[in-house]
């Protein structure tokens, strides 16, 4: 449920960083009228794929193939002799085919019934070429990052690099016979660490597409589930239906240790190593065909074909108990000859994670192929109480801040004592989802203080104290004028509170 809420939260906190687009306007500017493509009315291909296509009123057409086909079953008909035609004043009048109905096109109303969303755009003339000194350095990129994201260091610092790389090769296509290798990233780390958040503040400061999937919906096409191409089907979407727009964009794939190959098990692991498997000539390039504005390839849906050579793959999870695996083989190590050290040496080593390597990865159930095609592997630290602090105060939306720009609205000013964040940030240690827990926590202890405050003109300063939090007191609401009684409805947020 708090996954929700967070990421509907995390629209308004990245929205800041959404420029004007540009491109959308270049393709506004279309001058061959729509942007969009003429898609057939009966088989539903584009024009790109169909070939020029015959225009009937109302916006409807209709390709070629279709219309010969369309021509042959009728003089066929006619040459049965089944049928001798009615004139249309019969039709009219009811005495026309009995039981045929025939539906006039013209009542069609609309763009031939197929909504825009379901259109593959037009492919624009000149190809935006991405200049690659329009790319963002690393340095830059990172620092854009530190303005959202707080602690992981190293993510940070590799992304931007394979980022910055990522789109050189995209910039260059080849340099001189050397092809740069994509730079596919896995990450790993703790659930609510900032995977998601980190991957979806890059897309917008990058201003690229993103496409946000879930591994374990994944199946092998044809069983119950997504297909694994409809990841790509949901970038098409993200990037509002343009082909090469979607081309340069991110796909990111979360919870991907779900897909480690099963364990003892003699069924089909329809889920597991075959989506892996499926995924292997996405990760590398491949040209795929995907549904336009549906996320299921059927007779009636317009497909699109991507290409997926310039797209760059995150693949993220928690893996757990890989640090089991890490340890185990740490130990091995140590525990022959003379240098031999005791078993328990590195349980309590607190980063086991960043100790990871291939070899780990694939004991856990990912096969070498996948892991291959992810050259860039990096791991996040679990986030301390001091780090899931800096995340209630620092970043540029930080929740905080929010707060205390809603009750400054108000002209009340809002404080936080060290310790009540320090006892928020306790609480949210408490619920091992990391930072995932912080909204949900300051909201419900803010729900007073945001219903009574705005019933009292006199009210000047809101102190949210630790006692309140640890619900041994109350918060300290200042009066602005010094003489003025406190009134009897702020007692009900200044009585300790059991919680
Ligand atoms: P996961 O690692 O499970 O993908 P998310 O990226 O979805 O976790 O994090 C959940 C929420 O917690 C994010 O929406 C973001 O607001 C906050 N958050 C997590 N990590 C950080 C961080 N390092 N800096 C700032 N906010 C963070």
């Amino acid at each position: 449920m708090d996954d929700h809420k967070d990421d509907r939260y995390e629209e308004t906190e990245l929205e800041e960083l959404e420029e004007k687009d540009s491109d959308t306007e270049d393709r506004k500017k279309d001058n061959s009228g729509s942007e969009y493509e003429d898609v057939c009315f009966i088989c539903r291909r584009p024009e790109s794929k169909a070939g020029k296509m015959f225009r009937l009123p109302n916006h409807i057409c209709v390709c070629d193939d279709c219309m010969h086909k369309t021509m042959d079953t009728v003089s066929q008909f006619d040459y049965q002799g089944l049928l001798n035609y009615p004139s249309m004043s019969d039709i009219n009048s009811g005495k026309g085919f009995p039981n045929i109905s025939f539906v006039n096109l013209a009542d069609l109303k609309g763009d031939g019934g197929i909504p825009n969303k379901q259109k593959p755009r037009k492919k624009r003339k000149a190809a935006a070429e991405i200049d690659i000194r329009d790319i963002l350095p690393p340095h830059k990129i990172k620092q854009k990052l530190d303005e959202y994201v707080v602690g992981q260091e190293h993510a940070k610092k590799v992304m931007s690099v394979a980022v910055y790389n990522h789109y050189k090769r995209v910039a260059t296509g080849t340099m001189d016979e050397i092809e740069i290798e994509k730079s596919n990233m896995l990450m790993i780390g703790p659930t609510g660490c900032g995977k998601t958040y980190l991957v979806k503040t890059l897309a917008k400061l990058l201003d690229v597409p993103l496409a946000i999937a879930d591994a374990t919906s994944l199946t092998e096409a044809g069983y119950i589930g997504d297909d694994i191409e409809s990841v790509v089907s949901k970038l098409l979407a993200a990037a509002d239906n343009d082909v090469e727009r979607a081309e340069r964009g991110i796909i990111f794939i979360d919870e991907i240790d779900k897909i480690a190959k099963k364990k003892n098990t003699n069924a089909r692991d329809v889920s597991g190593e075959s989506v892996q498997q499926g995924m292997l000539k996405l990760l590398e390039g491949a040209e795929v065909e995907v549904p336009v504005g549906a996320n299921s390839k059927n007779a009636m849906v317009p497909l699109a074909t991507v290409n997926t050579r310039n797209i760059l793959f995150i693949c993220g999870g928690a893996f757990p108990d890989l640090d089991e695996i890490i340890k185990q083989r740490l130990n091995k190590k140590t525990s022959i000859g003379y240098n031999a050290e005791l078993r328990d040496k590195y349980d309590k080593e607190k980063n086991i994670l960043s100790r990871v390597t291939v070899e780990d990865i694939r004991k856990f159930g990912m096969i070498p192929e996948f892991i291959g095609r992810l050259p860039v592997i990096f791991t996040l630290e679990g986030l301390s109480r001091n780090l899931l602090v800096q995340i209630l105060r620092e970043p540029r939306n930080a929740i905080l801040k929010q707060y205390q720009k809603l009750l400054e609205l108000d002209e009340v000013e809002l404080i936080f004592d060290e310790g009540a964040l320090e006892a928020i940030a306790d609480k949210a240690m408490e619920k091992e989802t990391g930072a995932r827990a912080l909204r949900a926590i300051i909201e419900e202890f803010m729900l007073d203080i945001m219903y009574e405050v705005p019933k009292d003109d006199n009210i000047g300063r809101v102190t949210i104290t630790r006692e309140y939090i640890e619900g041994t007191g109350g918060p300290i609401i200042d009066i602005r004028s010094s003489s003025a009684e406190h009134p009897d409805h702020l007692k009900v947020i200044q009585q300790p509170v059991n919680r």
